[in-house]
């Protein structure tokens, strides 16, 4: 693939990156380093006008956003929080797939009013139960949200889910599904009109890496 244009990607390690690696390679793009082992924070590629950005999840937005990168793969869990300002979200990547979902101890009655709930998800959280008229309390955590039901710090927590496994450890049951997550390509609203032919052509070879890749989580 010929770019005319250098295209900066920013994605985060962990399973991001593992997952995003094929879809790359579909495109022709392979890092010359691997970001688990490399302290590098910018790679470069076998594609000398492709370079990628490792940064936290939650900054991905930011960078493209700031057109620090031109493009980014982010959660759409971290797309919601968000709000999307500046991006375009041209591609669901189908992978890093979860749900988001609103769970609590399992038996637990819930009287108090107003519930209090414990997230790292406040904006996603606070439009589910505004959309179904319930009041809450809303509890900024950045980690850990299993624990805060179990020693009284909320009622009910908002978060990803993915087999289930880590709510039932912790005497927890799944309540609500609120949305299902998955990556999501984002594009700087500039770059998209500044970079176009790259950026189609690069978009292009992504959306046929995903209908060809078969479904992951
Ligand atoms: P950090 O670990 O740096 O605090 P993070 O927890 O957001 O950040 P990851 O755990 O790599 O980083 O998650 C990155 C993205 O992967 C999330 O934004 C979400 O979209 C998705 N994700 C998170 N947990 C799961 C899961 N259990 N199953 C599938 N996808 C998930
Ligand atoms: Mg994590």
């Amino acid at each position: 693939m010929k770019f005319d244009k250098p295209i900066t990607i920013a994605l985060s390690k962990g399973r991001i990156f593992k997952q995003t690696l094929p879809l790359l390679a579909h495109a022709g793009i392979e890092p010359a380093d691997d970001p688990e082992t490399s302290r590098k924070l910018i790679l470069a590629t076998n594609h000398p006008q492709v370079k990628l950005l490792i940064i936290r999840a939650t900054d991905v937005p930011t960078y493209v956003q700031w057109g620090a990168a031109d493009m980014g793969i982010a959660g759409k869990d971290v797309l919601l929080e968000h709000g999307g300002e500046g991006l375009y979200e041209p591609l669901d990547l189908k992978i890093a797939r979860c749900r988001l979902m609103v769970a609590g101890r399992a038996g637990a009655e819930l009287t108090g009013t107003p519930l209090r709930v414990a997230t790292k998800y406040v904006n996603a959280a606070r439009r589910h139960f505004a959309a179904k008229g319930q009041q809450v309390e809303i509890i900024k955590l950045y980690g850990s949200m299993e624990l805060a039901p179990l020693v009284g710090l909320a009622d009910l927590i908002v978060d990803l889910v993915e087999s289930g496994d880590t709510l039932k450890a912790n005497g927890l049951v799944p309540l609500e599904h609120i949305t299902d997550i998955s990556a999501r390509l984002v594009v700087n609203k500039a770059a998209w009109k500044m970079k176009h032919a790259t950026v189609t052509c690069l978009l292009a070879a992504l959306r046929e890496a995903v209908s060809s890749e078969p479904p992951r989580s």
